[in-house]
């Protein structure tokens, strides 16, 4: 963006920048595939979303050369068999070309399926911190944004944190089966999870992790039989009392409140798949995502 006035002289550093950014963009996400926090079906389907994208502009050849196990020669002969240009973008790629590159992605992995992971645990445990950071830092894990009858507290944004509806709302809401789960959570506000979005998700074949009470997560259990539900437990109580008090953002009533909630919610602990200890947020965030990486790959089917 040049702001000097003569219009006709194009700032050669400001091109020369926006291609360093654009590069940089691209290296990120062959960065991420490699790593595996990005999966190769996000990673396209992005493309051909935003063909102009970081992912759009990405050859198809850096794309493949970015996954496990693909060597030059495996890329140049997968290229050729999928009839796709050496110098194609992954943006550039025509219907049937994306057809055949989704058609191979199935064969590769055929047992990959994204999957419902619930994640409860008891107030205070850190639960909407945890989930935050792997919204942060895997963001190929799709999250949904729940409605809830309780008001925003400061810095919180409507239909970022919570849909924020009316009582009236979440009555038509309900009626209309628009939720996957909800449940009236510390006996006063209601919480629900849209069916809608999570469906759209899981169709595009990403995974989705909801945050969620341990009301909605038994809901989830009897819909959704092959979800994975996850118990986010506190390293002990007395942790678990320290990190209520000291969040601060809670009344006394509403404290004792909570802590008698979280008591039930402790006990049921053996009702879950897995139990991760919330001693440190990334490692547990990263033991979330472990998870989740397990039950697409369906390691663990027959086991249960
Ligand atoms: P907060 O009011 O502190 O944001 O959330 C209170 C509780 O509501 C948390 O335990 C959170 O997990 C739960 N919650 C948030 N969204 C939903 C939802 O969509 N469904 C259910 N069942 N619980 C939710």
């Amino acid at each position: 963006m040049s702001s000097t006035g003569d219009r006709s002289l194009p700032d050669p550093g400001a091109a020369g920048r926006a291609a360093v950014e654009a590069r940089r963009g691209r290296a990120a996400v062959k960065r991420a595939l490699a790593a595996g926090q990005r999966g190769p079906r996000d990673v396209a389907e992005r493309a051909w979303q935003e063909p102009e994208g970081p992912e759009g502009r990405l050859r198809v050849s850096e794309y493949l050369g970015s996954l496990r196990g693909m060597g030059p020669a495996r890329v140049t002969s997968l290229m050729a068999k999928l009839s796709i240009a050496q110098s194609k973008r992954l943006g550039g790629l025509g219907g049937l070309q994306r057809e055949r590159v989704r058609g191979w992605l199935d064969d590769v992995d055929p047992s990959r399926r994204p999957r419902l992971i619930v994640l409860a645990g008891p107030t205070a445990v850190g639960k909407g911190t945890v989930a935050q950071y792997v919204r942060e830092h895997f963001p190929q894990i799709r999250q949904s944004v729940s409605a809830t009858t309780r008001s925003p507290r400061p810095g919180e944004i409507d239909g970022v944190h919570y849909a924020f509806v009316s009582d009236a709302d979440f009555d038509r809401m309900v009626d209309e089966r628009e939720f996957l789960e909800w449940a009236t959570v510390h006996n006063r506000s209601r919480y629900g999870t849209p069916r809608s979005s999570v469906q759209a998700a899981l169709d595009e074949g990403s995974s989705v992790l909801l945050e969620i009470d341990l009301q909605g997560a038994r809901q989830v259990r009897e819909s959704f039989p092959d979800a994975v539900l996850l118990f986010l437990a506190p390293p002990s109580w007395d942790e678990l009392v320290r990190r209520l008090v000291g969040r601060g953002t809670e009344t006394e009533d509403e404290r004792t409140r909570r802590l008698e909630t979280a008591k039930v919610e402790l006990a049921s602990q053996p009702e879950f798949d897995a139990t991760v200890v919330n001693t440190d947020i990334a490692e547990a965030a990263r033991e979330v995502v472990e998870h989740i990486l397990v039950a697409e790959g369906d390691m663990t089917s027959g086991a249960s």
